[in-house]
């Protein structure tokens, strides 16, 4: 008889709601996680009195009304609205591409104006866009993809504009208002207190080991439960039999300022060359901070390897074929539940990841728990 229902590898946002979910159901959970502390990549940490997005930025949004209501048993969540800014030399540009945007970049002031300089541009594209390139410019034209996408997208992800799929510039809205909300989201927010109280709260009376490597001792871990749920790394867990698959790994250099504003806004992109961060996080802004002082992380984006952490998978068409090797073998673990952004391969929004994993709660106990 093993001695849990569950073993949940990860501590993160997939685990958290699995592991409070099998617990309603009466079920016994031991939650591990390597990292020394739980919420995975949306771990805050509190510094000078302000909750430090510590693996980025996260903003909830979701238009998703049972996620929204699902949430809100585990905190309460602000009236913040994502507004990044990016700046291109010294121009500055509301994000995402909206008439703030078309104004500043062609000095118009309609939306007929901005459609007809956009028509213009993307003649240049034709039939379905191919790559990412072709996306933006047919969806804003070529002016801002210069400015505003070419560069600040081969900072983040490595690679050429021409190499990357369509879809990741497809998640940015683009509006013909004035308009500067990043999401079109019916809901969004940050929970007030930071993210790991989220958590906290989503794993009370839970049973949970930090520090703790899973793929080290794998089949040890595995004898101590009936059924394993793995938020892990897929290819990791297959001990990368096919090869790695390939990942954006983020580097942050933070610093706590001695000014209690430093760039009047929670995000900032660096959308030129002339900078190697892609953004600037300011993490007070979130949660309308007061501190006397500040603190800002400048984000690094990088390959990732061994070792490091992974953040984005890269779902061009390569790692998409690589995954569906590995989702075979995954299906095949009939004790093994691979879920979350790594155990899927998947850039998974918070809200999606909820869906997924609420989805799975179903199927395996037939409901939701109530309230
Ligand atoms: N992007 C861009 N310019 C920007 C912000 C985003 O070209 O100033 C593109 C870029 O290709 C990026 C994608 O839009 O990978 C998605 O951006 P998002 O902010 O959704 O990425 P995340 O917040 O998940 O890093």
């Amino acid at each position: 008889m093993a001695k849990y229902d569950y073993l949940v590898v990860g501590a993160g946002l997939y685990g958290a709601v699995f592991a409070y979910e099998a617990k309603k159901n009466g079920k016994s959970v031991l939650v591990i996680d390597k990292r020394d502390h739980i919420a995975g990549n949306i771990y805050t940490e509190n510094r000078s009195g302000i909750n430090v997005h510590v693996y980025g930025a996260h903003i909830f949004h979701t238009s998703n009304k049972e996620v929204w209501n699902y949430v809100q048993r585990f905190a309460e969540f602000n009236r913040y609205t994502n507004s990044p800014v990016a700046k291109y030399k010294d121009e500055l540009y509301n994000m995402p591409f909206n008439m703030n945007t078309f104004s500043r970049m062609w000095n118009i002031t309609t939306p007929a104006e901005a459609k007809a300089i956009i028509e213009e541009q993307k003649k240049e594209i034709t039939g379905e866009p191919k790559n990412l390139e072709e996306q933006a410019i047919s969806l804003v034209g070529r002016d801002i993809y210069e400015k505003l996408v070419k560069c600040y997208t081969e900072k983040q992800w490595g690679r050429d504009c021409k190499d990357l799929p369509p879809f990741i510039i497809k998640r940015l809205p683009v509006r013909f208002t004035y308009d500067n909300n990043y999401f079109n989201d019916l809901y969004q927010g940050i929970p007030m207190g930071g993210y790991t109280q989220m958590v906290e709260k989503m794993l009370e009376g839970i049973e949970v080991k930090l520090g703790v490597d899973y793929l080290a001792d794998k089949s040890a871990y595995d004898e101590l439960a009936d059924t394993v749920v793995y938020t892990g790394a897929v290819d990791a867990y297959f001990d990368y039999c096919y090869g790695n698959l390939e990942y954006r790994s983020v580097r942050f250099e933070t610093e706590e300022l001695d000014t209690d504003n430093f760039q009047g806004n929670a995000v900032v992109n660096y959308n030129d060359k002339d900078h190697p961060w892609t953004r600037i996080i300011e993490h007070k802004h979130f949660e309308f901070g007061t501190q006397p002082t500040t603190i800002i992380s400048k984000e690094y984006s990088a390959e990732w390897k061994p070792g490091d952490e992974p953040y984005y998978p890269v779902n061009d068409e390569k790692n998409g074929a690589l995954y569906a090797k590995y989702k075979e073998l995954a299906d095949k673990e009939d004790k093994v539940i691979f879920g979350g952004r790594l155990g899927e391969y998947k850039y998974y929004d918070m809200d999606k990841v909820i869906v997924a994993v609420l989805d799975k709660v179903k199927e395996v106990f037939g409901k939701v728990s109530e309230c």
